[in-house]
């Protein structure tokens, strides 16, 4: 393995060479936005400079160029998640869009009142609100897999949950709040037994974690361009083909037809029955410009390296005295968030910020989690491929003069 150089790698992101408060960047919020390469800029730019046109339905020499582009990022993304064929990867808006869409379609034609359908409370809102809106239009039931003080799914309690009335379970691969990595693999196999399918929130996963979506038999797996260095406003929805056949479509408009008449419309076939309108063609070419910069530096590389840090931050956080580190699973991405006695979050995250350290804090999108925790809220750090083991270093030490001003 040639030697990872972090350093040549945050060359490539010209916004780590800015600086906040006027002091120098330390961006520490990946797993609400990662930064994006030089590639991913210039691949929008040059698209919009060589490249623009509306795409699949044109006749001339622009609308071929783009549509080819867009088609090469779907068949990009095909690979990175190891679909079997494009016609499974749908693009849309991200994690939201897709969980929405597999709600309003697969849920509004399957689930019937008293069905279950199986979340975590470690989800995300995006992964509990679209669900809660079904199970209130179809008067079906919410189920929830408790976790154990590690910030661990109970997967005891999840197999006891298990049914024949059980239809959707919907899972992070990871935990944005926590860091948790869950067993995906086994949740889905266990909920396969009982006819239920398997929807993976992977807005966490895609990044940090190998996926295969053929092995991993999931039913769905969703992920957000805007984590994995590639711009926001775009993402992508697997799903396997005998169930996006199956399915009814979401939106209506252009694109999404075959033929349209006022007596009766025929859809197109997929992926395209997913995609009415004309979409956001730039972000999706720079999408594969985000994942081909991944693939560049290696997937393995980059994990060695963020397991380095959140190991790192780990120890030098826990030796900080009032700090608690919330969520403490065995098998982790590179998040750590934590609380301070006698310290509000909101307060450490502003103290942070004037030393320019940027840090998420609050609910993280994961109210119920918090509820069960019985905290409001916590600071979260999150590492990526062009962190390092000096801005966690300084991360600590801004926490401790953080402390020593609150206190
Ligand atoms: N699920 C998880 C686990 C997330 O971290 C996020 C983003 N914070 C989402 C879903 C929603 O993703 P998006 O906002 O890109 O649709």
């Amino acid at each position: 393995m040639m030697r990872y150089d972090v350093e040549a790698i945050r060359q490539d992101f010209p916004i780590l060479q800015t600086t906040a408060h006027q002091k120098p960047l330390v961006y520490l919020d990946n797993a609400a936005t990662s930064q994006k390469p030089q590639i991913v800029i210039d691949t929008l730019l040059n698209y919009y400079k060589q490249s623009n046109a509306n795409i699949h339905r044109g006749a001339h020499y622009l609308a071929a160029k783009a549509t080819e582009e867009y088609e090469q990022a779907r068949e990009t993304i095909r690979h990175f998640l190891g679909a079997d064929s494009a016609d499974e990867i749908i693009l849309l808006r991200g994690v939201t869009e897709a969980i929405n869409l597999i709600a309003n379609t697969y849920g509004e034609s399957q689930i019937q009142e008293g069905d279950e359908i199986i979340l975590s409370v470690m989800e995300h809102h995006s992964n509990i609100v679209p669900w809660q809106m079904l199970c209130e239009r179809k008067k079906a039931i919410l189920k929830v897999i408790p976790i154990n003080e590690k910030g661990e799914l109970e997967l005891q309690a999840y197999e006891k949950m298990l049914s024949e009335r059980t239809k959707i379970v919907s899972i992070a691969h990871a935990s944005n709040a926590l860091g948790s990595i869950h067993p995906i693999k086994k949740i889905i196999d266990l909920a396969h037994q009982k006819g239920a399918i398997v929807v993976i929130d992977g807005a966490q996963g895609a990044v940090h974690l190998d996926i295969d979506v053929q092995e991993l038999d999931c039913d769905f797996y969703a992920f957000s361009g805007h984590k994995v260095y590639a711009p926001t406003g775009v993402g992508a929805l697997y799903g396997k083909r005998k169930i996006l056949e199956a399915m009814p479509p979401y939106h209506g408009g252009g694109e999404m037809i075959k033929e349209v008449s006022f007596e009766k419309t025929t859809y197109n076939g997929l992926p395209f029955k997913f995609e009415a309108g004309t979409p956001n063609i730039a972000d999706v070419i720079a999408f594969k410009a985000g994942l081909d910069y991944v693939q560049k530096i290696g997937k393995q590389n980059i994990h060695a390296h963020e397991d380095q840090l959140l190991q790192h931050a780990t120890k030098q956080l826990n030796a900080i005295e009032g700090l608690s580190i919330i969520g403490t699973a065995a098998q982790k991405v590179s998040v750590v968030s934590f609380v301070v006695e006698g310290c509000h979050h909101g307060d450490l995250g502003t103290l942070l910020d004037a030393k320019g350290i940027a840090v998420r804090t609050g609910h993280h999108c994961a109210q119920p989690l918090m509820a069960h925790l019985g905290i409001k809220g916590t600071v979260r750090a999150s590492f990526a491929m062009y962190n390092t083991l000096s801005e966690i270093d300084q991360l600590a030490v801004g926490i401790q003069s953080a402390i020593k001003m609150l206190k």
